[in-house]
């Protein structure tokens, strides 16, 4: 991957500040900072991967991880009523930041379907 860091790489390089709630050798998981519910974390890896889109077959094991931290983390924020997963892919898919990240939304009743 080429051109300028994303704030993602940022904040996994520890350049800018960020509520990090969990970190292993593959993930990090911070704070969104414009919640869109009580609960919202971005889980993402810590390798350079633009968007689900660029995942490939040798990406298997990290997506599982990704999706099984999503998991563990909804648990550990006592999610045990439900959340929401969204990984918003491309321009129409409303992706902002060039990283893959996964949004982990709960805390209240969500609706269906999303804009
Ligand atoms: P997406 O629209 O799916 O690409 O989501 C990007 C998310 O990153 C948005 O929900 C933003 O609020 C969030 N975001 C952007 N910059 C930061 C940052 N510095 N720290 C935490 N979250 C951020």
């Amino acid at each position: 991957m080429s051109g300028e860091k994303t704030i993602f790489k940022k904040i996994i390089d520890r350049e800018i500040p960020a509520e990090i709630i969990y970190e292993d050798e593959f993930c990090l998981a911070f704070n969104d900072v414009n919640p869109q519910a009580p609960i919202h974390v971005l889980v993402i890896p810590k390798q350079e991967i633009a968007s689900m889109a660029q995942l490939n077959h040798s990406d298997q094991e990290l997506a599982g991880h990704l999706m099984l931290t999503v998991a563990k983390l909804a648990k550990t924020l006592g999610l045990e009523n439900g959340y929401r997963t969204i990984v918003n892919t491309g321009t129409e898919g409303g992706q902002t930041v060039d990283h893959l990240h996964l949004h982990l939304l709960g805390g209240r009743s969500l609706q269906w379907p999303p804009g």
